[in-house]
Order: C-alpha cells, then structure tokens, then sequence
C-alpha cells in the first residue's frame, strides 16, 4: 500500500496515528542535526520531520533526498510543539515524525523551482515543461477549481432534466465566424472533414430529434489568428432546449450561475439578482462597449446638445458631419501631468480619436486642452447635465458615434486598472440583449451575421430583412461579466423558408446552400420545435474565478501564444507514408 492518508488530509484530530504518505519533496531544511520536508501530492503539503536517531542507511537516503523526489514516509503523526504551529498551512498543526522512508523515485534538477511562483519562468518554459508546472499549487488549484465547476454543471443540469450528449468531432463546417480546422479523409481522397467551431449544428440536429434539453462540456476548434487571449481549442457548455422563449433559456442559466459561483468560489460576489438586460445600443451608449465592465460608473455621456453652437472647431466638425461629442468623467484625476496626458492620448488614438480634449475645473477657473475653447455658459450648461467637480478630469472625444463610443469605452477601462476602479471579488453579470441580425463588412461590402447564421431575427422585423438589414434585430444574447463575453446564444430559426433567407442575404448560391448546408435544411422540412440555446465559456469563467490574467493559467496543456504545443512540439512534420496515404502532396 503506497499511503493510507493524502498529505493535505492530516489534522491535529489524526495526532498519534501511524500513517503512510507519498509524495514530492516540497521544501527541504536542516536544523540542528533534523531534516525537516515538506511532502507534496494534490491535495496539499504535510511537514515530514527526520530525527537522527534514525538507521544509518535511511539518514543516508535522506542526505540524497533533493526537490522533487518521490518518496514514501510511514511515521507517526504528531501535534506540532507549541508555537511551531503554522497557521498558514492546512496541516500546520502536524508533523509526520518519520520511521521508514522509501525512494520511490528520484528526479534530476528541475528547470524550475516547484514550491515558490516567485521567480517564474518564462512561459514557453512552463509550458515545455507543463506536467512539473501543473505540479504548482496554484495550478493544481486551477484544475481541481475548473472540476468542481464542471461538475456543478453537469449536476445542476442533471437536476433540471437536462441530458449530456456527446457529438462528433469530425464533422463538417459549421461557421461561428473563424477559419476551420480540417482533417483530410484517407478513405475519401481528396475530402475532408471539418472540426466543429462549435456543436452549433448537431444540437440543433438534436432539437430535431426530440432531445429537448442537451447538454455537453463541448471542446471547440477556431482556427484565428491568436491576437488576445485566445487558444485554437476551448471549451463550452454547450447547451440547448426546445420549446423556449428567450427568458426561459436565460432565467436557467442565470439560475445555474447563481448558485455555482458561491458553491465554487465563496470569495466572490455576484452583482445583482436578478441580472440586468441591457440592449446592445445601450451598452454601446454608455460604455463603448458590447461588453461592459460593469462594477463600476463611469458611463459615457452624451453631451452634443450641450455644444450645439460651439466654437471648437473640433466639435463644430464632428457634429457638422453627423458625429457626436461625448465624454467620461474620471475621478481625481485633474492632477495628472502633461506626460501621463499624453501618453493617454496615444492610447485615444489606438482606439481612432484624432485628439482626447480634457477639461478640469480649479479654483482658478477651467483648465484642460479645451478650457480656452469652451465658454462659461457651456460650463454651466455642461455642469446640469453630467456630475463633475474640481479634482476630476473630462475626457472629450468628438467623431463618428461609433468611434466616440470605442474610444471612450478603451479609456473608462484604462482609468479601471489605473485607479483601481473595480472589486476584483465581484463578479457583475449581465445580459446583453437585442444585437443587430446582420453587421455591415465595409471590407467585402456584404451582410454577414452578427452572432451565426443559424440565429432567429425578430419575427416583427422579418419584412425588413431585403429592404433594410441594418435595423432587422435578432433573438440573440450574450452573457457578459467583468468586462468579458462569457457566453453567447440565441433562439435558433427552425423554419427552413427563414433559413435558406439568411443564407441568400450572406451571399451563398443555391448550390453552396444545398452542399454546405443541404442536411439543416432538409431536417427542418421533418417537423423542427422551436428552440434555441446557449454556450457560455468555460475557460474564461475559471481565468475570473482563479483571478488569473489569461486562459492557459486554468487549461492544463494550452498552446503557447503561437498556437504551438512545445512539450509534444505539435504540429509537426508527419512521414511521407502518411501524406501519401491522405493524398497529400506540396508543390
Ligand atoms: N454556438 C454558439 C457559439 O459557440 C453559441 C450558441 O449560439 O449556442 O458561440
């Protein structure tokens, strides 16, 4: 028997046992003649303590003894002496005074310290050496972290008459807006399967079918350029229902969410119950944004009115040419210096201002790039509409409504970080609700859709769906917290006269219609229930409740920033048999 205890399970209450542990060497001290180590395995870290009245070959053993190494330790489990108790450590009340100690096996010298994130690698290192990395108890805390929240899904739905169902992986196309994956068919020369971006079609194949209430912890395949914090793979509760409004699937997932985060997380806290709904042109209104941090103020106000007859050539123009003049209010921050101002203003030029106009107000009277251009009336006027006062900074921004909008929204959360604006312990959910059905591509000059093509419009806009697309809205939603996307969904069009619609407004013949997508059509022709669905994400939800900065924290083997594994080195180049076999040849 390796171990009849788990390091991380010995408390005072087990005091005068003799236990068997196993584990990694931690931490290694000497003190007077005792070796002391700390024995590692996943559910945390136990004190071992070595007294030299011990043989002279286990002494030995132990004199070897580095990081890392596996070992056995049977001995007697002890209460700490007085004031040697470590309050910081679950077993810091114990120590295992050892009797017998066995090397299970040895371990080179790490290219790492394990016990400290003090000094951390680089990444790539990290993630070379993935399986020592996972080892961290900040990782092993990550994983066991993203089971429970699996696990209370899966319970939860369970609980609801939802049922788990698993879809292939290879399969055909179905385009959630990136590039596919595909894996060439040996069978079929010159074929290829797609890997799915996400389970969209099946479950709606599935809906067909009569399971009302799927389920499944969904791995994804996009194949995008990894700007930001993305992987080619993630994973989602993908999650579908029959016979639902939109509020019956958000109230569910609501629910759901509701009661996992103190389950999982009871350091966090959730914004609001019941969580708001805010239509995506007033999330855009007020905070730049589709998805908005919403733990704090700051929104953006519009202030066009109050410089109609303005003198400032910038704004006379912006509005001239049917733009606006917005603005924030940040906080105590009329003291910033000229440098700090500038260096924002290259940060309003990332997000296409031509210029951030600033005013304050002092005791001597404003100040600020566009004090000299506004006039005291303006000041008063300005003062009635918005809430501002002295130690605050206005940060102007006059253009095109949209670019107001994502330039204001891009310095409300740079003065977040800076100021500190957000509790980090809440999490503020929130529903976004009505989205555009089709977004404009200036690029292509065609209608793509907002969400994927498989997403209901608004039936009562159905009759603008050739002669105005712009203001045909959707039945599609998403679930934002903190400032993310966390899940997207919608009511699905079940009627293929409405569907074969959408796939004519996106451009696709009939010929590409009938092979891309011949076998949704068809189904919907055998009697299809209304439905519709949701996937919130899951990598993203643990990287919120784990306070880590990105998603390969909480994803055991990620791929690196480059989309590369470099512990296995994939991709790699594969022996010509194998091209040959799929038919593959580079010119
Ligand atoms: N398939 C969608 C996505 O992956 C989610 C949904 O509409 O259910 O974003």
């Amino acid at each position: 028997m390796y171990r009849t205890h788990t390091c991380g399970e010995l408390r005072a209450a087990h005091a005068g046992q003799t236990v068997t542990v196993s584990g990694w060497v931690n931490r290694r001290r000497d003190h007077g003649g005792v070796a002391f180590f700390d024995l590692r395995d996943r559910s945390g870290v136990v004190q071992i303590t070595i007294n030299p009245n011990l043989p002279q070959e286990t002494l030995d053993l132990v004199a070897n003894v580095r990081f890392e190494w596996v070992l056995q330790i049977e001995g007697a489990v002890q209460k700490r002496p007085e004031g040697n108790a470590n309050p910081n450590m679950a077993t810091g009340d114990v120590e295992i005074i050892a009797q017998k100690v066995t090397a299970l096996n040895p371990a080179k010298t790490l290219p790492f310290m394990i016990s400290s994130d003090a000094d951390l690698p680089d990444e790539n290192t990290r993630l070379k050496y993935r399986y020592l990395d996972l080892r961290r108890e900040r990782l092993t805390h990550n994983m066991i972290l993203r089971h429970k929240v699996v696990k209370f899904m899966r319970d939860y739905l369970d609980a609801q008459g939802f049922i788990e169902i698993e879809t292939p992986i290879m399969f055909k196309a179905t385009p959630e807006g990136a590039r596919d994956y595909l894996v060439p068919s040996r069978l079929f020369p010159g074929q290829f399967y797609a890997l799915p971006q996400s389970p969209q079609q099946l479950k709606q194949l599935l809906m067909v079918a009569g399971m009302d209430k799927y389920f499944q912890i969904a791995r994804c395949f996009r194949d995008e350029d990894l700007r930001g914090d993305r992987q080619p793979e993630f994973t989602q509760l993908d999650l579908e229902m029959s016979f639902v409004h939109r509020d019956d699937v958000l109230q569910l997932v609501e629910n759901l969410y509701t009661e996992m985060i103190p389950a999982v997380a009871p350091n966090k806290r959730l914004l609001s119950a019941p969580w708001k709904k805010i239509p995506y042109r007033e999330a855009l209104e007020k905070y730049g944004t589709d998805k908005p941090d919403l733990r704090f103020g700051m929104e953006l106000q519009d202030v066009s009115d109050v410089f109609a007859k303005s003198e400032f050539k910038v704004f006379q123009s912006a509005l001239e040419n049917g733009g606006v003049i917005k603005c924030i209010v940040a906080p105590n921050s009329a003291g910033m210096s000229r440098k700090e101002i500038d260096a924002l203003t290259e940060v309003a030029k990332s997000f296409g201002a031509k210029g951030m106009p600033t005013l304050t107000l002092t005791a001597e009277g404003p100040k600020g790039s566009a004090a000299k251009f506004i006039s005291a009336e303006e000041i008063e006027s300005l003062k009635s509409k918005i809430q501002f006062g002295e130690g605050d900074l206005i940060l102007f921004a006059s253009d095109a409504k949209a670019v107001a909008n994502k330039v204001l929204g891009g310095l409300r959360l740079w003065f977040r970080d800076k100021l500190n604006l957000a509790d980090e312990n809440l999490m503020a959910f929130a529903w976004i609700v009505d989205f555009p059905f089709f977004a404009f591509n200036e690029e292509t000059q065609m209608w793509e859709s907002e969400h994927h093509p498989f997403t209901m419009p608004k039936m009562a806009d159905l009759p603008k769906f050739e002669t105005n697309p712009g203001e045909v809205f959707s039945e599609a939603y998403d679930m934002v917290c903190n400032g993310y996307e966390m899940a997207s969904g919608s009511i699905r069009i079940h009627r293929r006269d409405i569907q074969m619609k959408m796939f004519q407004m996106l451009g696709l013949s009939d010929e590409e219609i009938k092979a891309k997508f011949g076998h949704m059509l068809e189904a919907f022709e055998y009697g299809a229930p209304p439905h519709g669905g949701m996937a919130p994400g899951i990598d993203r939800l643990i990287m919120l409740l784990a306070d880590e900065p990105n998603i390969r924290e909480v994803i055991a083997f990620p791929k690196n920033q480059n989309g590369r594994d470099v512990m296995a080195d994939a991709p790699s180049e594969v022996e010509a048999k194998q091209l040959k076999e799929l038919h593959i040849k580079f010119s």
